[in-house]
């Protein structure tokens, strides 16, 4: 079933444009080929023709995407992007993620996406030159590494990982884990500890090529129940890299990081309700064409009920996520306290609308015939990926006090 997008009344002319013309290339090009395009999800069943099917494919659909001008929407132009505004990008990543997978079609790939972010935002001229650049033209990867097994991801100030700087390099010694992309990346962005005279030592994050003497992949952890994945386990012993790796200042390695963190919780919501948005498609689509017990499932209360909570869950986290959109647009203030709640928000809401339309299509709601099954555990992990749920609610709390014992009440209508 395509998307069914129209022009918002009110919203600027630019941002439908983009969505018109994004839901017009998912609904023609990519929702009647997913089985071909996204053919890995077959698992062990895939043959080697199918696999280089899908690339030859997936290249060609590429190719269109950029002559489309629908490429890299979190790029400006001068990289090749589509230099959109926060809330055209915003937009598009919900039409985006209703076929799930073909961001990455669009030039959209995390971490590489993130790290081109903060590159842009914090690397020299020079580090733009050696390593946006060949991230931005597909001939680099990358990854993120900043959670370790030892301390609590959810508090990242709790980071040991020590960098010193020894003879004009960074000498690094760590124990990192979850850095996603692990098994591909040419470099990761780590984020380190640089002594200092606090004895704290302050934040900061160095680009490590992965081929560096110290760098030791462990494992790509198993996750979700199968053996391997490219989220890795790293090592650091006494890495060496020049001192210009550093991206960015001594001890702006946590504002980076929650900045790319910030507006990418926007992004990953904005995601999710697209996701949510093809899970209620499939689950109404389900419901007026299979025949359970002498009727179809439309006509049963069950049924309609959890066709009723999907449509609220999906509404009430589309209208958060967009509302929050429009305050990181504005540069409002109160966005922090609004981005905490979407995130808590949006992924429970998520996880409940694709566990009913898995319920609606029973086994093969589980089967990998149907997305449903993935989406599910992406909406689990994302419960606790940018900062678990708990993280969330009491930064939401903190702020609400805050606000109070300044002298002012909520206004929420603000
Ligand atoms: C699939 C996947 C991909 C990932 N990719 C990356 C990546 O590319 N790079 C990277 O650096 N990291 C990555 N991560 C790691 C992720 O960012 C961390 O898992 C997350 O920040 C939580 O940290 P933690 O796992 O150490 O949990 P902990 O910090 O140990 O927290 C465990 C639990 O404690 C609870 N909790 C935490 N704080 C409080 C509190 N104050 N009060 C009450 N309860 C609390 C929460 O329920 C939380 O889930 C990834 C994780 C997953 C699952």
């Amino acid at each position: 079933m395509p998307i069914n997008v129209t022009a918002i009344a009110g919203l600027p002319d630019h941002v439908n444009d983009v969505r018109i013309r994004t839901a017009n290339f998912i609904n023609t090009e990519i929702l009647p080929r997913e089985s071909e395009l996204f053919v890995r999800r077959k698992g062990a069943a895939v043959t080697e023709a199918e696999l280089a099917h899908a690339k030859t494919l997936r290249e060609d659909i590429k190719a269109k995407v950029k002559a489309a001008g629908l490429w890299a929407p979190h790029l400006p132009q001068e990289y090749g992007g589509m230099g959109l505004d926060f809330l055209a990008h915003a937009y598009m990543n919900e039409i985006l993620a209703y076929a799930l997978g073909a961001a990455s079609l669009f030039g959209v790939v995390a971490p590489n996406s993130g790290n081109q972010k903060i590159l842009l935002k914090y690397g020299t001229e020079e580090q733009k030159r050696k390593w946006l650049l060949p991230l931005v033209e597909g001939v680099m990867e990358s990854g993120y590494s900043m959670t370790e097994p030892e301390n609590a991801g959810s508090d990242p100030r709790s980071i040991k990982t020590s960098a010193r700087l020894e003879n004009g390099e960074w000498v690094i010694n760590g124990h990192k884990w979850f850095t996603s992309n692990g098994l591909a990346a040419d470099f990761f962005i780590v984020m380190v500890r640089v002594a200092d005279e606090s004895g704290k030592g302050r934040m900061a994050q160095i680009i490590v090529p992965t081929k560096t003497p110290g760098v030791e992949i462990v494992r790509g952890i198993g996750i979700w129940g199968s053996g391997s994945s490219d989220h890795c386990e790293v090592k650091y012993t006494d890495v060496r890299v020049p001192e210009e790796n550093i991206l960015g200042r001594v001890g702006q390695g946590h504002e980076a990081a929650q900045e790319r963190l910030g507006a990418g919780r926007v992004f990953h919501c904005m995601n999710s309700v697209g996701q949510m948005w093809r899970a209620f498609d499939l689950m109404v689509e389900r419901s007026l064409s299979r025949e359970v017990h002498g009727g179809l499932l439309k006509d049963k209360q069950f049924i309609q009920g959890m066709i009723a909570d999907s449509y609220i869950d999906l509404q009430t986290a589309r209208l958060l996520t967009i509302r929050t959109a429009e305050m990181v647009d504005r540069g409002d203030p109160q966005a922090r306290t609004e981005i905490s709640a979407l995130k808590v928000y949006v992924p429970a809401a998520f996880h409940r609308v694709v566990d009913r339309a898995i319920q609606i299509w029973g086994a093969a709601g589980v089967s990998n015939d149907l997305p449903l099954a993935q989406m599910y555990l992406g909406a689990r992990t994302l419960r606790l990926a940018d900062g678990p749920d708990e993280v969330h609610r009491i930064l939401i709390a903190k702020n609400v006090f805050h606000h109070y014992e300044s002298g002012e009440s909520w206004n929420f209508a603000g």
